[in-house]
């Protein structure tokens, strides 16, 4: 039984990755890291098995992560519209106060990996993004928070750590239903830049919750560091990708 706690689990990826995992009870002892117990409430019906706290506290990271053998970190800065929305005009954006990447991303990151370190966590799948080998993408210049470049640097971070890792880059996240698609994987941004014919760079966020499952499964996950988008569902190319160690093969170690 291996026991793993989910960070970011009132998160939209967070929370699919935590019911994956407490529906999987005789190979999972799973706990979640959240701020407020109203949104766990409301989410899971129970505040069981939580811990509650920010990850900027390492107290609170200790505790949650004690006696745990795997780490998932799905947290995220998340940027918020300025003012009102005016149709026909595009919005602006800010982080709040003590919810910049550099805060978040980066520092609640690298807080989450040192503490996850000396527990003796001896894995941690990190959930990152696309994009992050372009120091230009669109995404650094919103609020402008620069949020590729602090969770890049949180994941070097971890590949540096000496534990574990598996380092997923998602393309553009849909809640849309998982399990009905093939997975694509590929390496720093060449999805992006040199996109196969057909394939939108987008992924369900049900699909990126699987992958993190089978991340802590699979022998085959370990230390790999991967970009990751779906072929449209229904699209006639398409095997719907149930083979994890296959996969997982096609991906390598470091950025
Ligand atoms: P999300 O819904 O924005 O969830 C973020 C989680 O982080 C929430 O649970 C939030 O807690 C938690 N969090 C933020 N600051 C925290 C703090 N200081 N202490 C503790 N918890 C904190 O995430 P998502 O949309 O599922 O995205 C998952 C990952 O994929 C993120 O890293 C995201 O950047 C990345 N990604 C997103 C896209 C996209 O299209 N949106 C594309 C590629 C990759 P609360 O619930 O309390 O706010």
């Amino acid at each position: 039984m291996k026991k793993i706690l989910v960070t970011g689990a009132t998160g939209r990826t967070g929370s699919l990755v935590l019911r994956k995992l407490t529906e999987l009870k005789d190979e999972f002892s799973v706990t979640g890291l959240a701020r407020f117990e109203a949104k766990v409430k409301e989410l899971f019906g129970t505040t069981e098995g939580f811990f509650f706290g920010d990850i900027s506290d390492p107290q609170i990271l200790q505790s949650a992560l004690t006696g745990c053998q795997g780490l998932v970190i799905l947290t995220s800065a998340t940027p918020q519209i300025k003012g009102e929305i005016v149709p026909g005009t595009r919005p602006e954006f800010y982080f709040p106060e003590n919810g910049t990447p550099e805060i978040v991303d980066w520092l609640g990151q690298k807080n989450q990996i040192d503490a996850a370190k000396e527990a003796g966590v001896s894995h941690i799948v990190l959930v990152g993004s696309m994009g992050g080998t372009n120091e230009n993408h669109p995404l650094n210049s919103i609020g402008n928070g620069k949020i590729l470049i602090w969770k890049r640097k949180a994941e070097q971070y971890l590949i540096d750590s000496g534990v574990d890792y598996t380092i997923i880059h998602p393309g553009g996240l849909q809640d849309a239903p998982g399990g009905l698609r093939e997975l694509v994987v590929g390496k720093n941004d060449e999805l992006l830049t040199n996109p196969p014919e057909g394939i939108p760079t987008s992924i369900p966020r049900a699909d990126v919750a699987e992958v993190v499952v089978q991340a802590l499964r699979e022998p085959a996950a370990r230390n790999k560091c991967f970009d990751i988008i779906s072929k449209p569902e229904g699209d006639q190319t398409a095997v719907v990708t149930r083979d994890f160690t296959t996969l997982f093969n096609l991906t390598s170690p470091g950025f």
